[in-house]
């Protein structure tokens, strides 16, 4: 079980240090071919303005989002326990959604919960791609139908 839990901690450390890399990487490369639309960068580069796709098209990422949400219909199991709704007991199903770096749940009841033992590698790990946009956090709890 030890061992379990510290190849896990392992392979987070290593996702986190990749993920940090990863970003590290798109901002220096960000720096250097600036996609800003200003007339002297078109000047200077035509060729790399082409290359990129209309800024419309894009897919977003998680500075474009104030947060992001799943459903989780499993218990939600936290440390080897299941997680229940301090307020009102139920422990599924979940909509687990992050703000910044704040992981928070929301029972069926609708109350919500911080969850500190939750995180930004647990959330990614988690879930899949953006499919939907949502104008507020109560229009993306209505769609995943909580
Ligand atoms: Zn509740």
């Amino acid at each position: 079980m030890f061992r379990r839990m510290r190849e896990r901690r392992e392979r987070d450390r290593i996702y986190e240090e990749q993920m940090h890399r990863a970003l590290a990487e798109h901002d220096r490369i960000s720096r250097e071919i600036p996609l800003s639309r200003s007339a002297s960068t078109a000047a200077q580069s035509p060729s790399v303005e082409e290359e990129f796709l209309p800024r419309e098209l894009w897919a977003h990422t998680r500075e474009d989002l104030a947060g992001m949400m799943i459903r989780y219909d499993q218990p939600l199991v936290i440390e080897g326990e299941v997680r229940e709704c301090p307020q009102c007991g139920s422990y599924r199903p979940w909509v687990v959604y992050i703000t910044g770096e704040d992981v928070w749940l929301r029972c069926p009841g609708g109350h919500d919960t911080y969850e500190p033992r939750l995180d930004a590698v647990w959330f990614n790990r988690n879930s899949g791609p953006v499919r939907d946009l949502h104008a507020s956090l109560e229009d993306g709890i209505k769609a995943v139908g909580l």
